[in-house]
């Protein structure tokens, strides 16, 4: 993989571009994916956003999501359009089993693939350029860098800004988690001065729900929440028959995991849930227990230090069981 600078001096000759985001994409999957959008366009690209599922509701006020491609929904469009492409952006995400479907048709393209995400270990040889830093808090940050270091901070309009600002708040966990740098704060400043105005933006991200996903945090936290003080941990786990009974769409999951960590002395939270087609399953951690490799060796995932996610394809019951008994062979780490 070459280093992101080598493609500056290209972007000046139109192409034909594609930008690619990991599937039930986020606000920072969704967000740098627009953000760069409006940019590559403002240079004169053709260029194409295509997500490889569906996405939450409370993304679509995002300037630019409505030409957002579903490859679920639309794959003979999506295929078309990957087909003509010179160039695949692939944004937050490092392997390409994190587009699902859309993993296959990418890695036959003959298109130039270009990585800019900050998970940790990188499937490197899929990418002729890229960055990939897991110091940064957010991919939306590196897609500042990147507009910035290109030479094009004056196409920073209103709409980029409000796009990036969502993918750095939501994975910085509103600006408190570590990775909630300096210089994050002064991207913000940055785009706070294009007349972005950020409270909109939490509404639209965290006050815009249907009174059952409330309905369904409370029942998940009363009913379904297991906490191991021995271990700092804490489990929920949630049945199909829930998801039904709430009807509870994509994005309505979102955060659950958080809510254990808020409890005195719990420093590792997992989230199963039955998703009927598989079992999806959400770690998050305070400190020093790495998720992220807890995740690779337990449940077929990976992510971040602090945040990763997984799968089994066992029944909840025994992924439950398997978690629990990986708390006994963590114990020490867990201390
Ligand atoms: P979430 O729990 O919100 O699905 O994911 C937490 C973090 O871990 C996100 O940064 C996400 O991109 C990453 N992640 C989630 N599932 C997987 C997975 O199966 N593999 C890898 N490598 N990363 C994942
Ligand atoms: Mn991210």
């Amino acid at each position: 993989m070459q280093q992101i600078t080598e493609i500056f001096p290209l972007l000046k000759e139109p192409r034909s571009i594609v930008i690619v985001m990991h599937q039930k994409p986020d606000a920072d999957a969704m967000g740098s994916s627009l953000g760069l959008y409006h940019v590559l366009l403002a240079l004169g690209h053709s260029v194409s956003v295509i997500s490889p599922t569906s996405w939450a509701d409370w993304l679509k006020w995002m300037q630019g999501a409505e030409v957002v491609i579903d490859y679920e929904l639309n794959g003979a469009l999506a295929n078309e359009v990957l087909e003509k492409a010179e160039w695949i952006f692939c944004l937050d995400f490092n392997t390409l089993m994190r587009t699902r479907k859309m993993a296959e048709p990418i890695a036959r393209s003959g298109a130039t693939r270009i990585l800019i995400d900050h998970h940790q270990q990188p499937q490197e040889e899929m990418f002729a350029y890229g960055i990939s830093d897991t110091s940064k808090s957010s991919t939306s940050e590196m897609i500042f860098d990147f507009i910035i270091a290109s030479g094009n901070a004056d196409k920073i309009h209103e709409a980029v800004a409000e796009c990036l600002y969502a993918g750095v708040m939501t994975d910085t966990g509103s600006f408190r988690f570590p990775s909630a740098s300096a210089s994050v704060h002064r991207m913000v400043a940055i785009l706070k001065d294009t007349g972005m105005d950020h409270s909109r933006i939490h509404e639209h991200l965290f006050d815009n729900f249907l009174e059952n996903r409330l309905r369904f945090t409370g029942h998940a936290l009363l009913n379904r929440m297991e906490i191991f003080y021995e271990y700092n941990a804490a489990l929920i786990c949630i049945p199909w028959k829930d998801l039904v009974k709430y009807q509870i769409r994509t994005g309505d999951t979102e955060g659950l995991v958080n809510f254990p960590l808020t409890i005195q002395g719990i420093k590792f939270a997992a989230l199963i849930i039955d998703r009927d087609e598989e079992i999806k399953c959400s770690f998050r951690s305070k400190g020093a227990f790495d998720v992220n490799l807890y995740a690779r060796k337990y449940f077929e995932g990976g992510g971040h230090r602090n945040a990763a996610g997984g799968r089994s394809s066992e029944s909840l019951e025994q992924t439950a069981q398997r978690f629990r008994s990986s708390l006994k062979e963590n114990a020490l780490q867990l201390q």
